[in-house]
Order: structure tokens, then C-alpha cells, then sequence
């Protein structure tokens, strides 16, 4: 019997030790460094600083394309999409926006959901929103009949946002729309070899070689779900992969 029991004995104090240095053990994950990318493709109203580990964006919100919601007395001004109209919230205001992200993102441990206001910030300073409208309502066919042909309209404050794809970011292509909240780049439905990634987990990202970073990072992409029929896919939704950073305004 003892010969028995003491190989048992002895497994079990191996297998107790695995689990101790599986937990104790630091993870690394390093990051891939955004900041080059970042300085390069941020434009509009947007500039990039440095600051110790983050990169820190500012903006005015404003976008720097054509929309209805300039007004008709702009020279920005283009028509609403046919069966568009304008929504209660007036013009595009100029706002204070300064977005903080960690120049190397990585994965977080809990996936905090994403909420209302900015999740993330296009390329040219305009935030981008989730999927949901104040009161934490999902877009329904009304609310998207106020968007102009960017997939945007102001909120309450005057500030305009990107809920889904339009003319200016992303139709149906690889593009580099922004980045999200947590660092993670956000891209359109493709990726750079047109073809719709078919790997996405449950945050719609995954790792592969995108058009600015070669080399492979991970990154979300635009949901290829035509939403509610309307011709506009959400530009992200769900979770974040990563652990947010700060958006004040
Ligand atoms: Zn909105
Ligand atoms: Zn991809």
C-alpha cells in the first residue's frame, strides 16, 4: 500500500506547485509600439504628444470633411443621404477633447465593457462612438436617419461622433479608421488583403499584419454586419480588448 500511496502523494504536491507558478508567474506582454503610427496618421485637428507611457491626443471634434450638420452657409456643407434629415442637436461645436492612450496597448485581464460617449477617436479627431445612443438604447432605424453620409451627428453638446461607417472613414475597404480607447487600432471590414478576416474574437479584433503595422499587432475591426438593414456597419461595440484610457472633453 505505501508504495502506492506515495507516487499519489508526490503528484499531487507537483501538480500543486505547477498551479502556484502558473498564478505567480508575471505575463509578460509586449505591446507593440503605436506612437510612430500614431504621430503620422492623426490629422484634422488632432495632434499626438508623448507623454512618459502614453500617447496623448488632442482635438477640437471637429471633422475635417463635409457634412450637413457645418450648416448650408458652410463651405463644408453637403445634402443629408436621401431620406436623411437632421436631428435636434443642431451644427458641429468645437470642442476640448484630450484622449490618453498607452503607446504600447496590451491585453487587459477583465474586459470592461464600452459605454456611452467617446470609445475611441478616427483619425482626424472626431470621437468614436459605440453602438448605443443616451439612456444606453441600441441605434434604432430613427436615430439612423439623422446620421449624415459620414455615419455621424451631434450630440447633445454639439458634439459631433462616428457611430458607423461613412464616405470619409470607411465603406467597405482596410482603412486605419482610429484608435480605440485602450490603443488598439480600429480598421475597416477588410483587412489589407481584401479579404474579411475570418479569426475575430469576441471583442472583433484579432492579431495580423495590418497596411501601418507590418510586423502584425492586434486590432478591431469594423463589425461586417449590415446593421438593421440600413447600409451602415457599427464601428465598434462589445468590449474592450485592452484597459481604457481617459477621454475628457
Ligand atoms: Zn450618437
Ligand atoms: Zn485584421
Amino acid at each position: 500500500m505505501k508504495k502506492m500511496i506515495l507516487p499519489m502523494l508526490l503528484l499531487g504536491l507537483l501538480a500543486c506547485k505547477n498551479n502556484d507558478e502558473d498564478t505567480t508567474e508575471p505575463i509578460v506582454m509586449s505591446g507593440v509600439d503605436i506612437t510612430t503610427v500614431a504621430k503620422a496618421k492623426f490629422a484634422g485637428s488632432a495632434t499626438v504628444t508623448t507623454s512618459g507611457d502614453n500617447l496623448v491626443i488632442t482635438s477640437d471634434g471637429r471633422p475635417n470633411h463635409k457634412s450637413p450638420y457645418w450648416g448650408t452657409s458652410s463651405a463644408m456643407y453637403e445634402p443629408f443621404p436621401i431620406g436623411h434629415q437632421t436631428n435636434p442637436n443642431g451644427t458641429i461645436g468645437i470642442q476640448n477633447y484630450t484622449m490618453t492612450i498607452p503607446a504600447k496597448p496590451a491585453a487587459a485581464t477583465t474586459h470592461e465593457a464600452t459605454g456611452l460617449f467617446a470609445i475611441g477617436m478616427a483619425l482626424n479627431g472626431v470621437p468614436i462612438f459605440n453602438n448605443t445612443e443616451a439612456g444606453g438604447i441600441p441605434l434604432d432605424a430613427g436615430t439612423i436617419t439623422s446620421f449624415d453620409g459620414a455615419g455621424a451627428h451631434p450630440a447633445q453638446s454639439a458634439n459631433y461622433h462616428y457611430h458607423v461607417t461613412g464616405t470619409y472613414t470607411t465603406v467597405d475597404d482596410a482603412n486605419l479608421v482610429g484608435f480605440i480607447r485602450d490603443g488598439f487600432p480600429l480598421y475597416g471590414r477588410k483587412d489589407k488583403d481584401g479579404t474579411y478576416p475570418s479569426n475575430l474574437d469576441a471583442y472583433n479584433g484579432h492579431t495580423a499584419a495590418t497596411t501601418e503595422f507590418p510586423d502584425g499587432i492586434y486590432h478591431y475591426h469594423t463589425r461586417n454586419e449590415n446593421y438593421l438593414n440600413t447600409g451602415y456597419y457599427i464601428l465598434k461595440s462589445g468590449s474592450y480588448y485592452g484597459t481604457k484610457g481617459t477621454f475628457t472633453e
